[in-house]
């Protein structure tokens, strides 16, 4: 079933400070939407949706949702539920900081049919969230989860991976913990370097590195694979490329791509057809040529950008050729591997198996 959006941005409303990272208004430039418009837009976005069976969520992002005077909250939220009682729309989500949860809160949310609640965790290492300046500890996170969970929204966490203090063992240690609070949901940021933010400042004086391109890939990849085993869904990997965060001087610094989740799937197909060649040559002896088949519509991350992952794995096994042919099923991500005079996979590695084969 398809899943829409229907975006209300309210960048930086409700925020207590400005966090060093951000500046919404800058990597989604778009005004706040005023609660007389909000109608409109939900309107105008309905007529563009022809998909009867569609699941629709309006999303209130950008701001602080839970901390917005109160009023304010009920009158953008009594804007959408009419939407939400005519069935038009399946649910309101919106974002929101840890520390800005508790029981009063989340009744004002349920009483207007809120069904998603996604908390801007970024890290739950205690000398990262001091170093980025959040204003909050972990433990605090941790109360604030449980109480939405119990309350009976579903939650969706929001971690940022290169902030300053942090690091890839971080990182994972943060991912075990996430993995153990059962979020519905996860969003995975490498941090960038946006202009006229304190990171910025931090990054000018040299006080602060970026995370390369590949390290971003990397620890990504790990954290994708530590949710995805626990059956945790990844929704979203980097930033949405809006047209005015690729424009000029908006970025200074930092592993963006406009598909870096494209990227981190095109590493973990890479990693899997090099378990899939290994066990091919184990059973059926070296080869100079192979095939590597998978789903018609994973073609594209088998591949990898401009065909580095074929050049990549031609080079590691010292192969004189590698072919990649599709093979029509129900089941997707997995990769085969055979000799050039096999029509099918001699051996195969699922995406399940090979996350056992990890051990992560
Ligand atoms: S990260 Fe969230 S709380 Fe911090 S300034 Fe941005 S929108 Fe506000």
């Amino acid at each position: 079933m398809k899943h829409y959006n229907i975006p209300i941005f309210i960048p930086h409303l409700g925020c207590p400070f400005k966090c060093i990272f951000c500046n919404q208004k800058k990597i989604a430039s778009q005004e706040q939407t005023l609660v007389e418009g909000v109608v409109r837009i939900v309107e105008n976005h309905l007529q563009t949706i022809a998909d009867q069976d569609a699941q629709i969520e309006v999303a209130f992002f950008g701001g602080n949702f839970t901390a917005i005077d109160e009023d304010l909250q009920r009158a953008y939220l009594q804007a959408v539920y009419p939407f939400l009682k005519r069935n038009e729309i399946q649910g309101i989500r919106l974002s929101t900081r840890p520390d800005c949860i508790d029981l009063k809160k989340l009744n004002l949310l349920a009483e207007w049919g809120v069904n998603t609640i996604e908390l801007g965790v970024q890290s739950l290492n205690d000398e990262v969230l001091k170093a980025s300046c959040r204003g909050y500890k972990a433990e605090e996170v941790f109360k604030a989860c449980h109480l939405i969970k119990e309350q009976g929204f579903k939650l969706g966490i929001q971690l940022m991976i290169g902030l300053p203090g942090d690091e890839h063992e971080r990182d994972m240690e943060t991912a075990g913990i996430v993995v153990s609070l059962q979020p519905d949901m996860i969003r995975i940021y490498p941090t960038l370097v946006i202009a006229a933010t304190h990171l910025e400042t931090m990054y000018l004086r040299g006080e602060y590195q970026p995370l390369s391109l590949e390290e971003a890939v990397a620890v990504s990849k790990d954290m994708y694979v530590r949710f995805r085993k626990a059956d945790i869904d990844v929704i979203r990997m980097g930033l949405h490329p809006a047209e005015d965060l690729r424009s000029e001087g908006t970025i200074i610094a930092g592993p963006f791509h406009p598909s870096f989740g494209e990227l981190v799937e095109q590493e973990i197909f890479k990693e899997q057809a090099a378990e899939a060649i290994k066990r091919l040559f184990a059973v059926y002896g070296r080869q100079e040529e192979i095939i590597l088949f998978v789903h018609p519509r994973d073609l594209s991350k088998m591949s990898g950008q401009k065909r580095d992952n074929i050049y990549c794995l031609q080079e590691y096994f010292s192969l004189s050729k590698v072919a990649i042919k599709s093979l029509d099923g129900p089941e997707r991500d997995w990769v085969g591997a055979a000799g050039v005079s096999s029509a099918l996979p001699q051996e195969l590695i699922s995406r399940e198996r090979w996350y056992e084969l990890l051990g992560i």
